[in-house]
């Protein structure tokens, strides 16, 4: 890839104003100001990238795929709200092909929005079956996924977690897959067993839900009893003490923040920590979370959480007190790459342009009519890009977006089997939906996730 301004993120390369990076097979085996040398063995594919600009794939630390042939539907739900309509509703009727509907459609909108590696929380594995299917959509999406798999929030299930880990993990680790331990709210045991048991399989962890005051002292427990350490990561950390955070800070662990499923859904305090974890000197990483009522891209990430923390800050001086430093932009575009990649196990692997990592890159239109002319590479990726400009992705060197086209998917098919899945799982539930959400549902089907959540806060 020829003449591209390059944002490495590598501590060492750093920032190229016209760089080149050449790929061989699925690694990136040079970074530098001229490669013509390297590539001119004459087997190189030579691509010119002027007008481009180059990042490592966008890392997603955590999202839901299985709910997203609901995309949008429950725009305005609060908490409560989307537990009811989620777990408490739909989940109790997906079958594994609607697993996998929900995920195909989540990789492939990934993708198209530069996303290269996500983790995927699936919980809503009834069965051992409704697993191996989202599988199958990450194979033909050719994401990078990193699948934490929990067991259902609410209903009937199979009881074969957390066992089926150990078949998923032999079964499914491939070089674009990998397998983690997720808890949530439902513990068929206490999340120091299960701890215990990711590490005897050599699982990492990642805990969603860390939220609140039960979660805090929970968290605090763990803290003091040496469980927590760096093959752990906990989303959201809402709401938590200080003596947790300072657990987080000396285990080392990852922090993932959601900052649009916070402040627009409402969890915990409504507040991403991102001024806390920064005064503990932890870097953390972004989630787009729920797709149901939330955007899609990783860009409204990072913008979300750079206005937050100004806006935190920007009130304190407003109040004579003293703010703290303003996070940057190229902060915001660290936490959606080699952050994010650090805290879903992928720190060795991708999360940076550099030679030995796999060639996971996004090239992004700068001189889009939204971008032109190109005055700061750093803000047009961060403040002046959108979908529209991610022009070509790779995943471990394969071409998956070429000249803002998904390469290889027939639209009309994903688009019928998302819609299929849907009705489907509609009417099981009784809803009446049209182009404008969710009409009306029957209110009696929710009482037992309320029971979950009643339980969960008394806990
Ligand atoms: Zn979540």
């Amino acid at each position: 890839l020829q003449g591209a301004v390059v944002i490495s993120m590598d501590p060492e390369i750093k920032d190229l104003a016209a760089g080149d990076v050449l790929i061989e097979g699925s690694t990136i085996k040079a970074v530098g100001r001229d490669l013509s040398a390297a590539a001119g063995d004459g087997q190189a594919v030579r691509i010119e990238m002027g007008g481009m600009i180059l990042i490592p794939g966008l890392v997603d630390g955590h999202r839901h795929c299985w709910q997203n042939q609901f995309r949008r539907l429950i725009v305005d739900a609060d908490l409560p709200s989307y537990m009811a309509t989620t777990h408490g509703g739909i989940a109790l009727h997906y079958r594994p092909e609607d697993m996998y509907a929900g995920d195909l459609v989540t990789m492939l909108g990934a993708i198209d929005s530069g996303v290269t590696s996500i983790l995927d929380f699936s919980h809503n594995t009834r069965t051992p079956a409704h697993s191996d299917a989202v599988f199958k959509a990450y194979g033909e999406a050719g994401i990078r996924a990193v699948h934490a798999s929990a067991p259902p929030n609410a209903g009937a299930w199979a009881e074969h977690w957390p066992e089926d880990l150990t078949r998923l993990r032999d079964r499914f680790t491939s070089a674009l897959t990998s397998v983690r331990l997720a808890i949530d709210f439902r513990r068929p045991r206490p999340a120091s067993e299960l701890i215990k048991f990711a590490r005897e399989q050599g699982l990492s962890i990642t805990f969603d839900g860390v939220l609140g005051p039960a979660s805090s002292r929970e968290m605090e427990e763990l803290g003091r009893d040496g469980l927590l350490g760096p093959d752990v990561t906990v989303i959201h950390a809402t709401d938590m003490a200080d003596v947790v955070w300072q657990h987080f800070k000396d285990a080392a662990i990852g922090v993932t923040l959601a900052p649009t499923s916070d402040e627009q859904i409402g969890l915990s305090g409504g507040t991403p920590p991102i001024q806390k974890a920064l005064d503990f000197g932890i870097r953390p990483s972004l989630s787009v979370d729920v797709e149901i009522s939330l955007a899609t891209d990783m860009f409204s990430q990072m913008r979300c959480v750079l206005a937050t923390q100004r806006m935190q800050s920007a009130a304190l001086r407003y109040r004579g007190e003293t703010p703290p430093t303003w996070v940057t932009n190229r902060d915001v575009l660290e936490f959606a790459t080699i952050q994010g990649a650090r805290h879903i196990g992928l720190g060795q692997k991708v999360g940076s342009l550099a030679p030995g990592k796999e060639a996971d890159i996004v090239a992004i239109r700068a001189e889009d009519v939204n971008n032109l002319p190109l005055n700061n590479a750093i803000g047009t990726v961060v403040q002046g890009a959108d979908t529209k400009n991610v022009d070509i992705v790779w995943i471990a060197g394969e071409l998956k977006k070429w000249r803002g086209t998904i390469l290889g998917v027939d639209l009309d098919r994903v688009r019928s089997l998302a819609e299929q899945s849907r009705d489907y799982l509609a009417a099981k539930c009784g809803w009446e939906l049209d182009v404008f959400g969710l009409q009306r549902r029957p209110e009696t089907q929710y009482d037992e996730v309320h029971g979950y959540l009643e339980q969960r806060q008394k806990a």
